[in-house]
């Protein structure tokens, strides 16, 4: 065990980990690349971040840099959750919910909770988080802050952000400080802290106020965001302050986060799906644009590609049958309403099936839940996807989770159609069409992981990315064109 290694152990209560066979294991997350830490933490409260955090500080005063790294499940997708320092595990102890005020709905959760099952939970008090990723069942709520995740409901409800509102945080010197949204007043004694916290506060606000323009123009006219970080939300114009939207999405590159509270949302749990199978892209791409000029948003608008329908078929059959059975449609899209009264539900599904009639377009309605989640189970067949490895090959994710301006979605999917025929690449896709926001997944002979195919494709997206190359990561969560 190395001196660091050694000298935490000593002082934490929560286990300090060098084993080939630990390195190893949290050398990877869920994207292509592998970086292997020197140490791996498993924190039990608080105090064990800050020490940690505290350590290393001092080592990098006398010129020792070791990089801390937040890690919640490891199921991030570009490499946000592996690091070469020291991986910080939070699942292992920090899970536990400390609060939760049954008459705001408000829950306050350690960051290593799962999701899942915090949402069980909520669902018992008729509650719940709409921003669940698709990945709910096996990560953690400090990843969903971390990354700023959202997902099918994110179209009517918006991203993790909206719903954060205070958090615990270890700074990289070990200070803890408290996040929430600020008045003047409170602003104004915070300006005056000597401490590093005061620091912080003074520097961006003097960046906030000499940056105005340049923060303002820089926002992309997309109708949801994880790249970057959100300095527009932290002052607004009354004069208020809040580090928290800042700290949503930082990917734990301005603080480790210990304790995060979070309002939740009534759950409501009738709705009504409808299913609709196109076999134009252009006129599905028309009738996603119309159903989002409703009055009202639906809850869910998602759709999976021709491409990722005979993936299923052909790995598991038996989650299309009754579903999709012949002829596979070009997309795949479902709408779903989950208005509280049943008549509005009724007035916007009649609206739907208007459009789609229209457009002479087949479509299901579903309202029983059994029925529903065996149509949703098509959408969530994304995952077989992602998971999928055979020998060598394995399902690379690609210019993952874009997001283009809604009108111009049409135009960006047939540009990457059209992208990945030219290389003879099959990408499957899938993904949030309310917000022209989808996941592509290639599966190639020549992109084997080990070999030539696994390079090319890095030198590839980060060609893509180079816009993007002042963002805290080299591969973003939302990579936005
Ligand atoms: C099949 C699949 C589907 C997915 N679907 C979606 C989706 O629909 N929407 C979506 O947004 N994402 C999705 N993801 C990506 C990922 O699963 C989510 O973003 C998830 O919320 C990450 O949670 P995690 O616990 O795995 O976090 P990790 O992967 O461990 O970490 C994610 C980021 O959060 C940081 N972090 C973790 N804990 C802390 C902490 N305590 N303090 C500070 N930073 C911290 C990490 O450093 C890292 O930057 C998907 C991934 C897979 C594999």
């Amino acid at each position: 065990m190395n001196k660091v290694a050694h000298y935490l152990q000593e002082h934490l209560v929560g286990e300090v980990m060098t084993s080939p066979d630990a390195r190893r294991y949290f050398a990877t997350d869920t994207s292509i690349f592998t970086v292997t830490p020197s140490l791996v933490v498993y924190p039990r409260n608080e105090n064990d971040v800050r020490k940690t955090a505290r350590f290393t500080w001092q080592l990098a005063e006398r010129g020792r840099v070791i990089p801390l790294t937040a890690r919640g499940s490891g199921t991030d997708q570009a490499g946000a959750a592996i690091g070469n320092g020291v991986v910080m595990v939070f699942p292992a102890h920090m899970n536990r919910i400390m609060e939760f005020d049954s008459k705001t709905g408000s829950v306050t959760v350690e960051p290593g909770i799962n999701y899942g099952k915090l949402q069980q939970t909520l669902y018992t008090h008729n509650r719940f988080l709409p921003p669940y990723p698709s990945s709910v069942e096996y990560s953690t709520i400090g990843g969903a802050v971390g990354n700023n995740a959202s997902g099918e409901k994110s179209i009517k409800y918006g991203d993790t952000r909206n719903f954060v509102k205070a958090l615990r945080v270890v700074l990289a010197n070990g200070e803890v400080i408290q996040t929430r949204r600020l008045n003047k007043r409170e602003l104004s004694k915070k300006l005056g802290l000597s401490t590093f916290e005061g620091e912080i506060y003074r520097a961006l606000d003097a960046l906030i106020e000499e940056k105005k323009d340049v923060i303002k123009q820089m926002q992309p006219v997309v109708t949801k965001n994880s790249a970057g970080y959100a300095l527009d939300l932290v002052k607004r114009k009354d004069g208020s302050f809040d580090l928290t939207p800042l700290l949503v999405g930082s990917q734990g590159t301005l603080g480790i986060v210990t304790e995060i509270t979070l309002e939740t949302e009534v759950h409501t749990p009738n709705a009504t799906l409808i299913m609709a199978q196109f076999d134009d892209l252009k006129v599905a791409v028309q009738a996603i644009a119309e159903i989002r000029k409703f009055s009202d948003l639906p809850s869910s608008m998602e759709l999976v590609d021709e491409h990722l329908l005979k993936f299923v078929k052909q790995h598991n059959p038996n989650q299309l049958r009754g579903i999709v059975d012949d002829a596979i449609p070009k997309i795949l899209l479902l709408v779903e309403f989950d208005n509280p009264s049943d008549r509005n539900q009724k007035r916007l599904t009649k609206k739907t099936t208007k459009l789609l009639n229209k457009y002479q377009v087949p479509f299901r309605i579903e309202t029983d839940p059994t029925l529903r989640d065996e149509l949703w189970k098509v959408r969530h067949s994304a995952a077989t996807v992602v998971a999928f490895s055979e020998g060598n090959l394995r399902a690379v994710p690609v210019i993952e989770d874009g997001v283009v301006p809604v009108e111009r979605f049409n135009e960006y999917l047939d540009a990457v159609y059209e992208l990945f025929a030219r290389y003879n690449l099959q990408a499957a896709i899938w993904g949030h069409a309310g917000d022209a926001n989808v996941h592509m997944a290639v599966r190639q002979a020549n992109m084997a992981m080990a070999g030539y195919g696994h390079h090319t494709w890095q030198n590839f997206t980060a060609k893509k990315c180079t816009r993007f190359s002042n963002q805290p990561r080299k591969y973003l969560t939302h990579t936005i064109f």
